[in-house]
């Protein structure tokens, strides 16, 4: 058993720090949160050093698919900013990953080598008013017309949907009543004629913004169906295939980063902030703290490592995968949450980072699956008998 970390993710770990340090201030992070904006410069930078190849196999321009390393980059930016992470995964995951699991040959030709070059992000358009844990009841339809698709429906918390080229759509293609069998994704582009975008204003994780998205008779390319003509109405297995066990790891991802961020400016703090004569580090409810923190912080770590390591190995990973996401983004709103009660007054305030890690920590067990639905599966697949 080895738990090193493999020489070529930490030589990635310290570039993205470098990077991090180098391009990402403080300042300016808390300004791209504050004004809601996705920072295109800083990304395109981060696309200069390589970084969107690592899902993608050497033949269609990428590094080779290396899911340890993809996570230690979103952990890494995460620490700093989501307004440059999210984008990432939009990019190398939303994208990069899926194009390479579930595209036809000549999609992956065509769009690969773009995501590899930074020019395509996908937004993920699954979610639906009517429609959150249950995605395979979602409504947007698609029909047929000759070499066209005819598109109408609707998205919610469609993240990002303003900044990316397409929109990763989950759409029904067949009868109602066949469910599973009854959808298929579909690339749309934003601007498309029918598209509308409206913003909307939710707590944390800003910069990838989530938006309400409509489709009024939208037409594009047949040829836009994600697997060809053979992807028709195999949406259902694309979601459900290998790609689902990354996602669930990307939102573990960001969410050890996040914990790493608290616990490196709490540590910091305490040690800085006197009271009564004495540092706060030195008073007993705050040690203890800490000790919970960097203790759950490194179960959080090896969790991730295994989880990752199995992904890439192919192995069945979807009890893993599920047990990881659940742990690390429950134990992760924790930390930022005693990283909170730490920084007392200053921890409630917005000039200080903890702030924002809470509000986007909160998020994490939501997204990709919420934390019941994970508990859910995790008993499911552990064959626990229901009656
Ligand atoms: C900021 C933000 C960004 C997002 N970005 C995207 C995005 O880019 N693309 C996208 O498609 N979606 C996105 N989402 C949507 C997110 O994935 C959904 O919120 C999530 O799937 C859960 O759906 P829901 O919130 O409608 O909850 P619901 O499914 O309505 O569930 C409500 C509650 O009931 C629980 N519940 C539901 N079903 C069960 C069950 N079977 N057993 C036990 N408990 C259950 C849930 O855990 C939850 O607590 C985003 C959401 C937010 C807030």
């Amino acid at each position: 058993m080895d738990f090193q970390e493999p020489e070529h993710i930490t030589m990635i770990r310290d570039t993205v720090r470098r990077f991090v340090e180098a391009e990402m201030p403080r300042d300016a992070a808390r300004k791209w949160d504050r004004e809601n904006t996705f920072p295109r410069d800083i990304f395109d930078k981060l696309v200069a050093l390589g970084l969107t190849g690592l899902t993608i196999d050497e033949e269609y321009g990428g590094s080779g698919r290396d899911i340890p390393a993809t996570m230690v980059v979103i952990e890494e930016l995460s620490r700093r900013s989501l307004a440059v992470s999210v984008p990432y995964i939009m990019s190398t995951c939303y994208a990069g990953m899926n194009l390479g699991e579930c595209a036809s040959e000549e999609q992956k030709r065509d769009l690969l080598p773009k995501v590899v070059a930074g020019e395509i992000l996908f937004a993920y358009g699954w979610t639906e008013p009517d429609v959150g844990a249950d995605l395979a009841s979602v409504k947007t339809t698609a029909v047929r017309d000759g070499d066209e698709l005819v598109i109408n429906g609707s998205k919610r918390f469609c993240s990002g949907a303003a900044i990316s080229d397409y929109i990763y759509a989950l759409v029904r293609t067949g009868p109602a009543d066949e469910r599973y069998k009854n959808l298929s994704i579909v690339l749309i582009p934003p601007t498309t004629e029918g598209v509308s975008i409206t913003g909307i204003d939710c707590m944390g994780m800003k910069g990838a913004a989530t938006t309400d998205v409509s489709f009024s008779d939208v037409r594009v390319p047949a040829a836009n169906i994600i697997g060809g003509e053979d992807g028709w109405n195999r949406g259902w297995d694309f979601i459900v295939g290998s790609g689902l066990d990354v996602e669930k790891l990307e939102v573990a991802a960001i969410a050890l980063g996040l914990a790493s961020a608290a616990f490196d400016d709490s540590w910091q703090y305490v040690q800085e902030r006197k009271q009564f004569g004495k540092s706060v580090g030195s008073y007993q409810s705050t040690r203890h703290m800490l000790a919970d923190m960097r203790t759950s912080l490194h179960s959080c770590r090896l969790m991730m490592m295994h989880a990752a390591w199995l992904a890439q190995q192919n192995k069945p990973c979807r009890l893993e995968t599920s047990m990881t996401k659940l742990h690390i983004c429950e134990a992760g709103k924790k930390i930022a949450l005693d990283a909170q009660t730490i920084l007392g007054a200053y921890g409630y305030a917005k000039d200080y980072d903890v702030e924002r890690y809470v509000r986007d920590s909160l998020l994490m067990p939501i997204i990709g699956g919420s934390a019941a639905i994970q508990r859910n599966n995790i008993t499911n697949w552990m064959n626990l008998p229901k009656k």
